[in-house]
């Protein structure tokens, strides 16, 4: 790779002038001048590559520079380029049948959004108004996005500063076998605790009040937390039981992450209404959405939805979403994560834990898996606390800037590192990624109480 130094000072100027960054304090960052990509792999203008085993923020599914999405783009330009929403449009009506025919029988419907913040706001108010009741419940240790509704339904400090958060929402505790809320010593004890836990949540908060539970599939940010088996099946009984529609944020794990099409797949239960966005289309334009169950969906046949967006299912986003399951089905994409995530990933990372004294817990599915880091096995202290920033953060940061320094662009949050590849990673940088991980994580072994 060449170096073009001109073009780094030109592009950082223009950033730190100008550009007001996410969840930052503006002086304190030194955001990187990406020149391009492609697959994944990612360079600056100093002549650095990186291999991305973020995925971005976990959407980059397919990697960069797909030609097949960029080549749906290309023509989906040329021929129209932008259509209200309230007009039909081809790509759209396709990519809505598409995506409906792979989420199963009993949904046909989708309705769509810029991302999946506004898909989770939309699916709330579906449920309140499919219901006639305004609560709804979700996790601590949760993301769901950052606009009003999906902000208040967050369960981790991303919502504290944003409150006071919307007083319809109740956060309750999920599982988390290796530091349960629940004293459980077992995954099938976490299972019965934590439905417990959230049917009393249920019955205190007044059943007749809940419209919906919202939880992640598979918890992503706040740690790659797989649901013990039988959970997710307890969560739809409990629905069910008692009237309460089930929302399944898969705005992180949908489109292959863990090998289905939906997560929720691979648990064998089916949702009432399915949030959705970031690998939909490897984030190339901007889509989120619900896919609506029938019996929803037919609630809003003869009364009018109460909401749009001036780009709900625009042409472009949806040209790279349809290019997106062609590719999928025709590259066997859902069995190439499973096979790399059973066969490389899970032993590789299972070798790590054995080998470094730091790494307390790693877990999984597919192309999606958290190495949690301990200063101590047997306590479990965190090797950073929850929150951390600055120097508590450092020994994470530590860990982050040997990967990058060794061409791995990792994803840390808190304690952990998850690892979380394009779905077209090959198995031999898949191999080369886990070996610089597995390396940095000597870093964090220094910090570990002997
Ligand atoms: N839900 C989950 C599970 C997410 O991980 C995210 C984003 O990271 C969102 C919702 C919000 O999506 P967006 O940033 O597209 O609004």
């Amino acid at each position: 790779l060449l170096a073009d130094l001109e073009a780094d000072a030109r592009v950082r100027a223009d950033d730190r002038g100008h550009v007001f960054h996410s969840w930052s304090a503006q002086a304190l960052i030194d955001p990187l001048p990406v020149a391009g990509g492609e697959g994944s792999t990612f360079w600056d203008y100093a002549g650095n590559a990186y291999l991305d085993f973020s995925s971005q923020l976990v959407n980059l599914n397919l990697g960069h520079q797909h030609p097949d999405l960029v080549r749906a783009i290309q023509q989906q330009a040329g021929r129209l380029a932008t259509i209200q929403p309230s007009m039909a449009n081809d790509v759209r009506g396709e990519l809505a049948r598409r995506i409906a025919q792979v989420a199963g029988d009993g949904f046909e419907k989708v309705f769509f959004t810029n991302g999946g913040a506004d898909a989770n706001e939309n699916a709330v108010r579906m449920a309140r108004l499919f219901t006639g009741r305004r609560k709804i419940m979700s996790m601590y240790r949760s993301y769901h996005g950052n606009t009003s509704t999906a902000i208040s339904l967050t369960g981790d400090p991303r919502r504290w500063p944003n409150e006071p958060a919307d007083g319809s929402i109740v956060h309750f505790h999920g599982p988390y076998p290796y530091r349960s809320s629940f004293h459980s010593d077992s995954p099938e004890q976490e299972t019965a605790r934590a439905l417990e836990h959230l049917e009393q949540t249920i019955v205190l908060e007044g059943a007749g009040t809940i419209a919906g539970i919202l939880i992640e599939t598979i918890v992503g940010t706040n740690g790659v937390l797989v649901p013990p088996p039988g959970y997710l099946a307890g969560v739809r009984e409990l629905c069910d039981k008692y009237g309460i529609v089930y929302i399944a944020d898969e705005v992180m794990v949908g489109f292959g992450r863990v090998g289905e099409w939906f997560a929720f797949q691979a648990f064998g239960v089916q949702p009432d209404l399915i949030t959705f966005a970031k690998g939909v289309n490897s984030g190339y334009v901007p889509l989120g959405g619900v896919v609506i169950s029938d019996r929803i969906a037919s609630h809003f046949d003869t009364l009018s939805f109460p909401g749009g967006l001036t780009y709900s299912g625009h042409p472009l986003a949806c040209a790279a979403g349809v290019a997106t399951l062609e590719v999928f089905e025709r590259d066997g994409i859902l069995e190439r994560v499973r096979d790399l995530g059973a066969r490389v990933v899970e032993p590789r990372l299972r070798a790590i834990a054995e080998r470094h004294p730091s790494v307390g817990d790693v877990r999984g599915l597919g192309l999606f898996w958290a190495i949690e880091l301990v200063k101590d096995r047997e306590t479990r202290e965190q090797l950073v606390p929850f929150n951390a920033s600055g120097v508590d953060a450092a020994p994470v940061a530590a860990v982050a800037a040997a990967c990058k320094r060794d061409g791995v662009w990792p994803f840390t949050h808190f304690n952990r590192l998850h690892v979380a590849p394009p779905l077209v990673i090959t198995e031999d940088e898949l191999e080369r990624g886990l070996d610089v991980i597995d390396r940095a994580l000597s870093v964090a072994d220094e910090h570990v109480a002997r």
